[in-house]
């Protein structure tokens, strides 16, 4: 993946920046038109997890729909070239000028966390004489079997609404004439490896799907979110997601009456393994218990570890001498923070300073979360096969 002529490349720029591989985003778009396309499924990106400018453009280009969770995304995916018929909104707290902004451009739908939100987004559409489509994002009470701060489909989240809400909720819809219901929405956390969890997801859709049924709501949409996850720790091995099994286990399970559409909202598992974050060692500092190696990039480049613990492969571009003798070292930011670490204890061939570093899979929540905490400098990023 890294070959020696963008190394070379890698030498000339300066550290650290995103590196972008376009041509593995394209094969892993590919991979999702043909798996989805199989059973009619409706694929919508989650912005959040990277909205740099290329990758959107190339995501739009291979047709998927756009998820997002703020006014400005939705302003960011209209500008990108993404039809508003096919953006939906999801957020627990959108305020009244996001939802003007969603109204105002006709998105496709809402995706309604409470009822009382219900009521906002029905009087601001009643102000513009229109009629808001929005989906109910239910909680499902799923265990999404992941970190618990990427969690989201638990009684005890803050998310969606509650399944003894429901009926409060249709009896609400029924007074409610400047919103139409068009469908239910689950997502249930992200970086889901275990497929279970998604046919667990499909048995309580399945149950709700008939539920709305039986009093007299036909659903146009079943929205399952997102959330497949990625392999951090063998980015080469499985560079493309398994997207086979992903959207058979919905094809399998999820039960859908005559013209119900099947949308998701991916994310990580579109964008992750496509980007990596390269990085010069600074400094070396042989302890006695410890050593470490000092990376010019830190957590306000990358903060998924400092945030929660996350995993990534740290791997070396400047030393790839696979018999030289190993080290355990820890790999750290030069932020002030302890928790400025992206590795503890990895067995890493010897490194000095000015040894090139790739962190890898970090297309997803990476450069979207960076920061200017310590006034660093804003983020840069590089493309496969070209130079920006
Ligand atoms: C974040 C988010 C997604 C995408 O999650 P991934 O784990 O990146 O696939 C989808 N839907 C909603 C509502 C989200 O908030």
């Amino acid at each position: 993946m890294f070959d020696i002529e963008l190394i070379r490349e890698f030498e000339r720029e300066e550290t650290p920046f995103y590196y972008y591989d376009l041509d593995l985003l394209k094969r892993t778009l590919k991979s999702i038109d043909l798996e989805a396309t199989k059973y009619n499924f409706h694929v919508h990106y989650a912005l959040k997890a990277n909205f740099n400018d290329r990758l959107l453009r190339l995501i739009q280009e291979n047709g998927l729909g756009a998820d997002c969770v703020s006014g400005n995304e939705v302003l960011k995916a209209l500008e990108m070239g993404f039809d508003a018929d096919k953006i939906v909104f999801a957020g627990v707290g959108k305020s009244d000028k996001e939802i003007n902004i969603a109204l105002e451009n006709n998105i496709f739908s809402f995706n309604v966390e409470s009822i009382q939100e219900l009521e906002v987004i029905n009087e601001l559409a009643a102000e513009k004489n229109k009629v808001a489509r929005v989906a109910l994002r239910i909680n499902p009470n799923v265990d999404a079997q992941t970190h618990h701060y990427i969690t989201t489909g638990l009684d005890e989240n803050k998310f969606g609404i509650k399944s003894w809400e429901l009926e409060d909720c249709i009896n609400t819809l029924k007074k409610l004439s400047s919103v139409k219901l068009i469908g239910i929405h689950f997502h249930v956390g992200s970086q889901i490896t275990d497929l279970n969890v998604f046919k667990s997801l499909c048995v309580k859709v399945n149950e709700l799907n008939n539920w709305f049924e039986e009093r007299g709501h036909y659903l146009q949409v079943l929205n399952v979110g997102g959330g497949l996850g990625v392999d951090y720790h063998n980015p080469d091995e499985n560079d493309i997601p398994d997207f086979e099994s992903y959207f058979k286990t919905f094809d399998q399970f999820l039960e859908r009456k005559l013209n119900q559409e099947v949308h998701f909202e991916l994310g990580r598992a579109v964008v992750a393994q496509s980007g990596s974050l390269i990085s010069r060692v600074l400094y070396v500092k042989k302890g006695i218990k410890k050593n470490f190696i000092i990376l010019d990039a830190g957590m306000t480049e990358l903060m998924r570890p400092a945030l929660y613990q996350a995993y990534h492969k740290v791997q070396q571009l400047s030393n790839s001498d696979e018999s030289s003798e190993t080290f355990n070292y820890d790999v750290v930011g030069p932020i002030c923070e302890s928790s400025d670490c992206f590795a503890k204890e990895v067995s890493l061939r010897e490194a000095k300073r000015g040894d090139l570093i790739a962190i890898r899979s970090a297309g997803a929540y990476g450069e979207v979360m960076s920061s200017g905490y310590n006034l660093r400098n804003e983020i840069r990023y590089v493309y496969s096969g070209e130079r920006n």
